[in-house]
């Protein structure tokens, strides 16, 4: 096997932007490759890598044997008239439809070597769908005993091999079967049979999949998310770690009428626009698309197809690169509400995602909902307070204020004001308090951090959802509980934030054996609050 190169640019929650070398050339990831039938191209592969800027695609050895297995040129870049990166496919995936093939894996792996595929895969024996779980057990120790067995040939070869996962929904075998496989000196890894997960719309058991694999596999090789080819799941299965993608979904599609959009597909029957700017859509509108023959509609939708799905990959990458693939994630997850499910799923792998996260992005964080409650950001902050920050804190009292209208918070005209009364008020030993802000979605913020990122630069869609603001409250309670301050003060407004921040602090308070007062005002930035707050310390 090839030694690998697979150099990472740039990352974004457990997404990366990374150049995998490849005998034939670099190829940049993420990455889809195309289908490619060698019996009937829908789109020439030359013109697929000129107008469509696909410079991997992936074709089926198993099929290629089938029908050119006799020629005496079998190079696959000359047949395709190709010069990119070329995938091959096994036969798996005829062993999923069709129960078995007519080759061995020897032979399988043999005919690659002599196609000259740039990246190859093993005989592996896809897990499937709805199988009884003793065949799902067959299929996990079946792939690893031929990937064991496929070492000796493959070595020394040019290729870089694929060494799959399999397991399907069986999380424990998916565990198993990553595990086993990492183990061995494969430079890349896929992750079998989702393809009817994703048909069936099950995004959330699709998202366990894909992280069960990933935290179990070297994150230093490259995941390949077999069969997975409608752009509205590129950035939510990016986010997870997944590198590369193909499909033959583009063309698949395209013969059954369906035009794909990175939210969703619809049917060309039921258009009336044609919602695109690719050229197929910018030279010609529904009406005149749904006339065509069948041939040319199915060629035209196909490339259409291809050209949303390519363009979608982009779009990913420039996510990664501006730190934004959380906002795109969210947003093609509203695309259908099994993606919303997938994206509320993230919530239990919240510290995968802010492991990978970079801790500065330079712009601001917005946020809409409970949905978003697994961004890195609040969990790194959560985290940041409760382990590095809290021991450090010596003063008296803890001072909770309700986080006034303008950011930075400390530097508020409302804060200003509460603090110059403060000081008039209060002799030095009544000023014996650490001020903190309280605001969802990040619970506590102390006034040292109120200007750093993204404290200082978040937006929050008011008025939040429920979720959320029990989330922060829960935080905030957390913080009193563990902080050493024998006495914490709340200053506060009548909001529902304020209500159960005050609630479940009396509760943590109680059961820590701390004082807690509570000043609570409809006008919590009066001048009357603030006399009362100001009473309240020196008590
Ligand atoms: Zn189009």
């Amino acid at each position: 096997m090839r030694a690998m190169s697979f150099e990472l640019r740039d990352r974004d929650l457990l997404g990366r932007i990374g150049r995998l070398r490849t005998k034939s050339g670099t190829v940049e990831t993420p990455a889809f490759m195309p289908v490619v039938n060698p019996v009937s191209q829908a789109i020439p592969p030359r013109r697929m890598m000129e107008e469509f800027g696909c410079d991997i695609l992936i074709t089926n050895a198993y099929i290629f044997r089938k029908h050119f297995g006799d020629m005496l040129d079998l190079e696959i870049h000359r047949f395709l008239d190709y010069n990119g990166v070329v995938a091959t496919d096994s036969g798996a995936y005829q062993i999923l439809v069709y129960g078995e093939v007519e080759a061995s894996q020897e032979e399988i792996i043999e005919f690659q070597k002599r196609m000259g595929s740039d990246i190859a895969v093993i005989l592996d024996i896809p897990t499937g769908w709805d199988v009884p779980r003793s065949k799902v057990e067959w299929t996990v120790e079946e792939t690893l005993r031929r990937a064991e067995a496929a070492i000796p040939l493959i070595e020394g070869d040019e290729a870089l091999w694929v060494g799959p996962v399999q397991g399907g929904t069986h999380l424990d075998l998916v565990e198993r079967s990553a595990k086993a496989i990492a183990s061995m000196p494969y430079q890349i890894h896929a992750l079998g049979s989702p393809t009817e997960v994703m048909e069936s719309y099950r995004f959330p058991i699709l998202v366990d999949m894909i992280m069960v694999a990933k935290r179990n596999l070297p994150p230093e090789r490259p995941l390949h998310l077999f069969g997975a080819g409608h752009p509205m799941v590129f950035s939510l299965a990016i986010a997870l770690g997944c590198d590369m993608f193909d499909s033959a979904a583009y063309a698949l599609y395209a013969r059954d009428g369906r035009y794909l959009t990175p939210h969703g597909t619809k049917r060309l029957k039921s258009l009336s626009y044609l919602p695109c700017s690719c050229p197929v859509c910018r030279r010609r509108d529904a009406e005149e698309l749904r006339g065509m023959l069948k041939g040319e509609r199915v060629r035209l939708l196909s490339e259409h197809n291809l050209h949303v799905t390519m363009s979608e990959i982009d779009t990913v990458k420039q996510a990664i690169a501006e730190g934004a693939l959380w906002e795109l994630m969210e947003d093609r997850c509203r695309g259908h509400p099994a993606l919303a499910s997938a994206l509320r799923g993230l919530y239990k792998y919240r510290d995968d995602l802010e492991r990978g996260s970079p801790s500065y992005k330079g712009r601001g964080l917005f946020f809409f909902d409970s949905g978003c409650l697994a961004r890195p950001e609040i969990t790194r902050h959560i985290k940041r307070l409760e382990e590095q920050y809290l021991p450090s804190v010596t003063k008296g009292k803890l001072l909770l204020i309700l986080a006034p209208e303008r950011r930075p918070f400390n530097k508020a005209q409302q804060y200003a004001r509460l603090k110059r009364n403060m000081e008039e008020g209060l002799d030095q030993a009544s000023r014996d308090f650490h001020v903190c802000f309280y605001a969802p979605p990040f619970g506590v913020i102390p006034i040292e951090l109120a200007e750093t990122y993204p404290l200082s630069q978040f937006e929050t869609a008011e008025p939040l959802d429920r979720e959320t603001l029990e989330f922060a409250s829960d935080s905030v309670a957390r913080y009193v509980a563990k902080s050493s301050h024998k006495e914490v003060v709340i200053y506060s407004g009548k909001g529902t934030l304020d209500v159960l921040v005050e609630s479940k602090c009396r509760e943590a308070c109680q059961e820590k054996g701390k004082e807690l007062s509570v000043v609570s005002d409809l006008k919590p930035w009066g001048s009357e609050a603030m006399e009362r707050l100001v009473n309240a310390l020196r008590g």
